[in-house]
């Protein structure tokens, strides 16, 4: 799997890649043309929206890929069939979506200051940021990560269907 640069648009769209354990690095803000440096020096995808900046990375021979997709479950699906990336959640392998460091499972009793009280009560699986310190959880979240998923599951296999 490539490594991915996203550009300033793509916030959001950079937690998705980093829990299905992508390894993206993402600036909230950098011009063009530090983009256009990290991605030739890191040998990295830039992914972005931007028409001009997608064109001035092909013309430098730059791998690029201009994101089409209006719905985050579209991007996700576009991205996805582009690249191989598997739409499952391992989290063994998926990154900070915070930093994008690796995340590694930490006991329960080590949270209990760092989550609040309710979570620590009801919840007892726990991940933490290697770089960061980001504590996760399983929380009510889950289920919307898990349905975008499985829209954007259902997409790839139409788009697939439609064109073999
Ligand atoms: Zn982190």
């Amino acid at each position: 799997m490539p490594r991915f640069l996203a550009d300033g648009m793509l916030g959001r769209f950079t937690r998705w890649l980093r829990i299905l354990g992508c390894e993206v690095t993402y600036f909230n803000e950098a011009s063009d043309d530090r983009l256009l440096e990290v991605a030739e020096t890191e040998d990295r995808v830039l992914l972005t929206r931007d028409q001009e900046l997608f064109q001035r990375a092909k013309s430098r021979g730059l791998d690029a890929h201009y994101l089409k997709g209006q719905t985050t479950p579209e991007t996700i699906a576009e991205v996805a069939r582009h690249y191989q990336i598997r739409l499952e959640v391992d989290v063994s392998l998926s990154r900070c979506p915070t930093c994008g460091s690796p995340i590694r499972p930490i006991a329960k009793a080590e949270v209990r200051d760092k989550v609040p009280t309710g979570t620590f009560k009801q919840y007892d699986a726990f991940w933490i940021c290697t770089s960061c310190g980001q504590v996760y959880w399983r929380g009510s979240h889950w289920n919307r990560i898990t349905e975008t998923l499985t829209q954007a599951k259902t997409l790839l296999r139409d788009q697939h269907v439609a064109n073999p």
